[in-house]
């Protein structure tokens, strides 16, 4: 699969009274063409942070510390901001958990609609109003509907609302931060289903977030888990649904319900995530795994490539296999 998005050593810091905090310190993945990737770990990882690195969203005093984000080529980081407004909706769009934060309250959703459109391609003129309609009818909403003000529709409305302006000028990649986590159970299921029926109609790539592991596990093809700014493991789903392999990765499978195997006990992960100030001198998740070796205390585990995906950990890296290895041997 060719790949669409490519973020290579990105690191995004923010000053704060303590000190500088690394949100997401040098991480690196990338998203094929039509593939729905999903980044995952427990609140605070920087997983929101890295989508909003990715489709330049960070606010004053967040920055880019270093790293690259390509779109089909295209370098982001540096582009001006006029630059950028040329791909935002055309190539790159964003969905937020809240649709008030990505609608306009004083607007009629006609107007955000054809708005949308029209800042792309301000010769559509009268056939506007009938990309809206049709937009509406993509997700599923009432034409009429068009006439409405944000506040007069419910919450999922609202959120297909904000898919269909996502979807107006067919871009690449769709970014999903928690897209359905503040609606209740049956709608997020509504919308879910047609997010999955929307991409495989247009084939857009999709850059999704949530908290929800087994969400996730059912959307994505492709996952990375991160902790505490660095990405730790990527791999397929499938992979991840068979044999976890990172022990955060584990940690975290263990403390959802599973989705179809027997039923097991619950275990949440002992211990609090580091401050990211001062972050642990070697494996940042050190503290809490149950599986550490001596040298994860003192070295940070490099992400790695092999057949099954990346991973960080001293468990798959060369040096911790052969400590192991010699430690056996003194046995
Ligand atoms: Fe655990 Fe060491 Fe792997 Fe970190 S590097 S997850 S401490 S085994
Ligand atoms: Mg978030």
């Amino acid at each position: 699969m060719a790949d669409l998005l490519q973020v290579r050593h990105l690191s995004i810091e923010y000053a704060a009274a303590r000190g500088v905090v690394r949100a997401v310190d040098d991480v690196t993945f990338s998203i094929g063409k039509g593939e729905i990737f999903g980044l995952a770990g427990e609140s605070g990882c920087g997983k929101s942070t890295t989508a909003f690195g990715v489709s330049r969203l960070l606010r004053h005093p967040a920055r880019i510390a270093g790293g690259s984000v390509q779109l089909d080529g295209t370098e982001l980081t540096t582009l001006s901001n006029e630059e950028f407004d040329r791909l935002r909706w055309s190539k790159i769009s964003i969905v937020l958990q809240s649709a008030m934060n990505n609608l306009n309250p004083v607007l009629k959703i006609c107007d955000q609609l054809t708005d949308a459109i029209l800042a792309h391609e301000p010769h559509a003129g009268k056939e506007v109003r009938q990309r809206a309609e049709q937009l509406m009818r993509l997700v599923d909403l009432p034409v009429d509907r068009l006439d409405s003000y944000p506040h007069e529709l419910s919450g999922g409305m609202r959120q297909r609302v904000v898919i269909a302006m996502a979807l107006a000028l067919q871009p690449s990649l769709v970014i999903m931060d928690e897209p359905t986590t503040a609606l209740d159970v049956v709608v997020q299921n509504g919308i879910i289903r047609k997010i999955m029926e929307l991409q495989k109609k247009f084939g857009f790539s999709i850059l999704f977030i949530t908290h929800d592991l087994p969400l996730m596990l059912e959307m994505c093809d492709r996952i990375g888990i991160m902790y505490a700014g660095k990405l730790v493991e990527v791999t397929s789903r499938e992979q991840i649904l068979q044999k976890p392999r990172h022990p955060y990765t584990q940690g975290l499978l263990n403390s959802f319900p599973s989705l179809s195997g027997p039923k097991q006990r619950l275990s949440g992960i002992p211990g609090h995530t580091p401050d990211l100030i001062r972050p642990p001198a070697g494996c940042r998740f050190c503290p809490r795994c149950s599986q550490a070796l001596a040298l994860c205390e003192t070295q940070q585990p490099m992400l790695m490539q092999d057949e099954k995906g990346q991973i960080a950990c001293h468990l798959y890296s060369e040096e911790g296999l052969s400590r192991e290895q010699a430690s056996a041997a003194c046995e």
